[in-house]
């Protein structure tokens, strides 16, 4: 993966891109990089800020022969090999907030989505798409709590070509042991390792209810088991959820 890297100055959005190179069949594991995108895109179609120069902003295209049920999960592979890649170059501690963001001191340095494309029932190309803040130093009003940057966090600067290629690397290895089932079951254990809501309170919103419950971990298609105040428990799926509280 990561053998044909194809950088933007600036785009829409790396996924975009990424999606076109999909339609045109371009080779399995081609990544899209810009510096920077004016139209950068997060889950349900919330906003990705996308600065100039300091951060990464990349897309990987594969073609996975897997259920289509089974591709919202790269999500995780994706967020396990940032966080990977993070430690790798840094040194330094990240952990994963449920489903697909890479927080570090308690905050978002990274979110991922993840989009494919069908034709009929079978999976056409994914399309997973990084936005990590590298080097960013300030951030707009409405996400200055909740964001920050490698370079805030740990004062260290580093090549962001190194940064890629650890994490194309450590996604090499992990999506090579997920597609063998297909699904999460043996990289559950480390996935969970680095979950920062496991044993924490968290708050659950979808469209229709809202509740507190205590994060246990993954299951092996990448629910959050979630323990309720009766003491039951449910597996939640991440399409319309937001997870709140670290
Ligand atoms: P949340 O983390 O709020 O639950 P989400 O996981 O549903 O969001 P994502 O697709 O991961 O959504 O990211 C979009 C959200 O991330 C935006 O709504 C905004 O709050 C926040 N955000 C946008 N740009 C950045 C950035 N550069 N760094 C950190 N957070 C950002």
């Amino acid at each position: 993966l990561g053998r044909q890297v194809v950088f933007f100055a600036e785009t829409d959005s790396t996924n975009q891109k990424a999606k076109l190179f999909g339609e045109e069949r371009r080779e399995n594991g081609t990544l899209v990089v810009a510096e920077h995108q004016t139209l950068g895109k997060g889950r349900r179609g919330r906003k990705w800020e996308s600065p100039e120069g300091e951060n990464i902003y990349m897309s990987l295209l594969l073609y996975p022969q897997i259920q289509t049920s089974s591709a919202p999960q790269l999500t995780l592979v994706m967020a396990m090999a940032v966080a990977k890649g993070i430690r790798e170059v840094y040194g330094t501690d990240v952990g994963i907030k449920w489903p697909n963001d890479v927080v570090l001191s308690g905050k978002k340095i990274c979110g991922i989505l993840t989009e494919m494309s069908l034709e009929a029932e079978f999976i056409s190309y994914v399309v997973i798409g990084v936005g990590l803040n590298v080097a960013q130093q300030e951030f707009p009003q409405e996400i200055r709590d909740k964001a920050t940057s490698l370079l805030l966090e740990t004062k260290k600067s580093v090549s962001r070509s190194e940064l890629i290629a650890e994490v194309i690397r450590h996604f090499e290895d992990l999506y090579e042991r997920f597609l063998i089932k297909e699904n999460l079951s043996d990289l559950r254990e480390e996935y969970n390792a680095l979950l920062l809501n496991r044993g924490k309170e968290v708050r659950i919103s979808t469209p229709k209810e809202e509740y507190t419950a205590t994060g246990l971990g993954i299951n092996d298609t990448g629910e959050l088991l979630v323990r309720l105040e009766d003491g039951s428990e449910r597996a939640i799926y991440a399409g319309e959820v937001s997870v709140r509280g670290l």
